[in-house]
């Protein structure tokens, strides 16, 4: 028995195809703000494909780039700025920053009404319906319940516990009533616990981390990790944490690397953005 693969494309084409219908309500253009220090080419790629969905969509969206020399309170001018833009209704930092700049310092400078990221504390501290919800955690909600509607007393374990992804995680699946472990880099016995999941989240960035012999029969796998590995040949692949071939023998869904949740993720940026200017617009009405 092979598991199915979760076909990230596709939820994330269902889910901005709702996106774009909610856009028709609005009487103007959500704006999508993205701040990106420095020149590493990861992110420069992330924020592109960003910008280009969003204006593919309808949003306005803008990119301020700014070198990596960039002081905290210079960047932290700019958040003020944005802040106090009426046509920017959502605005994401694209992470990582420079060691020299406090990400959590800048985090707490974002509008939390206007950050679509999440991680502003007060919506770290809400996940709720009110509040912006971080969009790759979301995203990998998204695509388990489309594979389980009703998570109610599911052991999910979430491998790693960072403020942008295990943690908020955890948290969704835990106010989804799932019972929760959550594993980190110096946790004990990590392939004895995740041998116990009806759901398993991984989200460190360790190619062929998870075997499969870490996986309970049926499991939903979920595979965040992004890591770029060289080819000899020269240019890069995408891997996952999840060694797929192994894994996708014993689990009952698996999401790909690429094309699993990296889709979901900028759809949910989209959703969030636009779930902001409907907010916004409802305050000022
Ligand atoms: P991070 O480096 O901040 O956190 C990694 C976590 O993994 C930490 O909690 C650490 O304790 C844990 N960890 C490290 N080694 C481990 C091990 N051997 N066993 C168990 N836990 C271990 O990374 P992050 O920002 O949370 O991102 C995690 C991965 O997800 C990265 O590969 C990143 O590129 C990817 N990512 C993908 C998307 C997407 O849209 N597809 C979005 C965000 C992050």
């Amino acid at each position: 028995m092979t598991a199915e693969i979760i076909d990230g494309h596709k939820h994330a084409q269902i889910l901005l195809d709702n996106v774009a219908g909610e856009l028709d309500h609005l009487s103007c253009a959500p704006g999508l703000a993205v701040v990106l220090v420095g020149d590493d080419p990861a992110s420069h790629i992330y924020v592109r494909s960003k910008i280009r969905m969003a204006r593919k969509l309808g949003l306005r969206g803008e990119t301020k780039i700014l070198p990596h020399s960039v002081t905290e309170d210079e960047l932290l001018s700019v958040i003020a700025t944005l802040n106090a833009q009426a046509d920017i209704d959502g605005i994401l930092v694209q992470l990582p920053l420079p060691a020299h700049i406090d990400t959590l310092r800048i985090m707490a400078a974002v509008d939390p009404a206007k950050d679509v990221d999440g991680l502003h504390a007060l919506n770290a501290g809400l996940h709720g319906a009110d509040s912006l919800v971080p969009c790759t955690p979301l995203g990998c909600l998204k695509l388990i319940k489309s594979m389980v509607s009703d998570l109610t007393g599911c052991h999910a374990v979430v491998i790693g516990s960072s403020n942008i992804v295990g943690k908020p995680m955890a948290a969704l699946l835990l106010e989804e009533r799932a019972t929760v472990t959550q594993t980190h880099i110096h946790t004990r016995d990590t392939q004895f616990i995740c041998r116990g999941a009806d759901i398993l989240v991984s989200a460190v960035g360790r190619p062929g981390l998870v075997r499969g012999d870490w996986i309970k029969p049926r499991a939903i796998v979920i595979d965040v990790g992004t890591a770029r590995v060289a080819r000899p040949e020269g240019g890069y692949d995408l891997r996952g944490d999840v060694a797929f071939e192994e894994v996708v023998q014993i689990a009952g869904a698996v999401t790909p690397v690429p094309k699993g949740v990296g889709p979901m993720t900028i759809a949910c940026l989209m959703a969030n953005t636009v779930k902001a200017a409907k907010a916004r617009s409802a305050r000022l009405h």
